[in-house]
C-alpha cells in the first residue's frame, strides 16, 4: 500500500533555486564567452601579442564553451559551480601575475582587467557556496590576488605602485560590499527558514506528524462551501477503542506508538483515493478526523468499511488488537461546521454503544457495519 505524507507540503525555502542559478550562469557565461572571444579576435587583428590573451584567454574560451554545454545539457550544477570558481580563480591569479610581469602600461594605471575578474569570482562564490565557505574562499583568494604583484620575483609593480594600490583598494571595497549583501541575504534566509519551521510546527501534530486541528479547518471550510454548491462530502470521526487500557497495561510510550501507527493506517487509506484526496488529521487525544470531499453517504460507507478492515489487519506493537469506532456524517447544504461535527460525534458514540469496532452514519438508526 502506498504510504502518503499528509503533513503540510510547503516548498522548502531556497533563496537562489537551482533553476534560477542555472539561468544566471548561462547568461553570465555566454556574455563572458562573447567578451573573451571578442578580445581574442581583437588581439589577433591588432597583433597585440599580450601573453594573457595569447595563451590563457583561448583556453578559457574553450572551457567557457564546455561550461555552456554542461549547463545547457542540465548536468550537475554543483560541479559546474566548483569547477567554474576554481578555473576562474586560477586564471585571475595568473592574469594578475602576467600583468605585473609584462610591459609597463602607458600612464599611471595598470591593466584593471584581472581585478574585474576578482570581483566576478567573489560574487560567484557568494552565490554558489554556503556563506562561511564563500567568505573563507574569497578571503584567501583576494589576499592572493592582491599580494601576487607585490611579491612575484621580476614584478614591475614599482612602476605603477600608486595606481595599483588604488585599483586593488577599489576591488577590495567592491568585494566587501558584496560580502555585506551576501551576509544580509544569509540572515534573511535563516529568518525565513525559522518562520517556515514555526509555520510547519503550528500546523502539524508533533506525535503522529499528521495535520493538527488547525490544519484541518481549511479542508472543512472547503467541504462546507462544496455543500453550498450542491456537492456531496463526508466527514469521519475515528476514535480508538479502549485506548486507555493500552496505556494502563503497556505504558504511555506503547500508547504513543499505537497512535503513530493509527496515523499511518489513516494516511494509507486516504492515499488510495487518488483525485480529490481526503484530509486526515489528529483531532485530539486518540481521536482522528477524515474530511472527504465529493464523498456520498454510500461511498463513505465503503471507505469506513475499508478503514475498519485496515485497523483490524494492521500488525500492531506487542501483538495488540486495536480497533476503532467511526462516526460518519454527510454534509448538508447551509450546515455549520459545529452541526456537522456534532452529528459525526453522536454517530461515533452510537458506534461505541453498539459494541465498538464499527461505523455508524449520522441520521441512520441502523449500524453501517454490524460486526
Ligand atoms: P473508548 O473506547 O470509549 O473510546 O475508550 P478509551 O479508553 O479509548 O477512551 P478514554 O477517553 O477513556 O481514554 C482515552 C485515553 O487516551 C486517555 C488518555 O490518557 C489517552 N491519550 C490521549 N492522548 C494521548 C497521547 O498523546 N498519548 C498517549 N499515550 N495516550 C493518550
Ligand atoms: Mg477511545
Ligand atoms: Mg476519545
Amino acid at each position: 500500500m502506498a504510504a502518503h505524507d499528509f503533513s503540510l507540503h510547503l516548498p522548502a525555502y531556497d533563496p537562489y533555486g537551482e533553476a534560477v542559478r542555472r539561468r544566471l550562469y548561462i547568461g553570465a557565461v555566454s556574455f563572458g564567452v562573447l567578451l573573451l572571444g571578442g578580445s581574442v579576435a581583437l588581439q589577433w587583428w591588432l597583433n597585440l601579442r599580450e601573453p594573457y590573451l595569447l595563451y590563457i584567454a583561448p583556453l578559457l574560451l574553450i572551457l567557457g564553451l564546455a561550461d555552456l554545454w554542461w549547463l545547457l545539457t542540465k548536468r550537475s550544477l554543483a560541479v559546474a559551480e566548483i569547477v567554474g570558481i576554481g578555473v576562474l580563480a586560477a586564471a585571475t591569479v595568473v592574469h594578475v601575475a602576467l600583468v605585473s610581469l609584462g610591459p609597463q602600461p602607458q600612464g599611471a594605471y595598470p591593466n584593471s582587467g584581472p581585478y574585474w575578474t576578482v570581483v566576478c569570482v567573489c560574487t560567484l562564490a557568494f552565490l554558489a557556496l554556503p556563506p562561511r565557505r564563500a567568505a573563507t574562499f574569497n578571503l584567501a583568494f583576494v589576499v592572493l590576488a592582491v599580494a601576487v604583484p607585490w611579491v612575484l620575483p621580476g614584478s614591475q609593480v614599482s612602476h605603477f605602485a600608486a595606481g595599483l594600490v588604488r585599483l586593488q583598494l577599489n576591488a577590495v571595497i567592491v568585494v566587501l560590499l558584496i560580502w555585506g549583501l551576501a551576509w544580509f541575504r544569509a540572515q534573511h534566509a535563516s529568518q525565513a527558514e525559522t518562520q517556515e519551521l514555526l509555520r510547519q510546527m503550528a500546523f502539524t501534530d508533533a506525535l503522529t506528524r499528521l495535520p493538527n486541528r488547525r490544519a484541518v479547518y481549511p479542508a472543512v471550510d472547503a467541504l462546507l462551501s462544496d455543500a453550498a454548491r450542491g456537492q456531496s462530502g463526508s466527514l469521519f470521526l475515528v476514535d480508538l477503542d479502549h485506548f486507555k487500557r493500552i496505556n494502563d497495561q503497556y505504558g504511555h510510550s506503547v500508547g504513543d506508538e499505537v497512535l503513530v501507527a493509527a496515523g499511518q493506517v489513516l494516511r494509507n487509506c486516504a492515499a488510495e483515493v487518488g483525485a480529490n484526496p481526503p484530509t486526515v488529521g489528529r483531532w485530539g487525544g486518540e481521536e482522528f478526523i477524515v474530511v472527504m470531499p465529493g464523498t456520498t453517504p454510500e461511498s463513505a460507507r465503503v471507505r469506513a468499511e475499508q478503514l475498519l478492515a485496515e485497523f483490524r489487519a494492521w500488525s500492531w506493537p506487542h501483538g495488540l488488537r486495536v480497533t476503532v469506532s467511526i462516526g460518519s456524517s454527510s454534509v448538508r447544504s447551509g450546515e455549520e461546521f459545529s452541526a456537522l461535527l456534532a452529528r459525526a460525534d453522536e454517530a461515533m458514540y452510537a458506534a461505541k454503544s453498539a459494541g465498538r469496532d464499527r461505523a455508524v452514519a449520522s441520521g441512520s438508526a441502523a449500524l453501517v457495519f454490524p460486526h
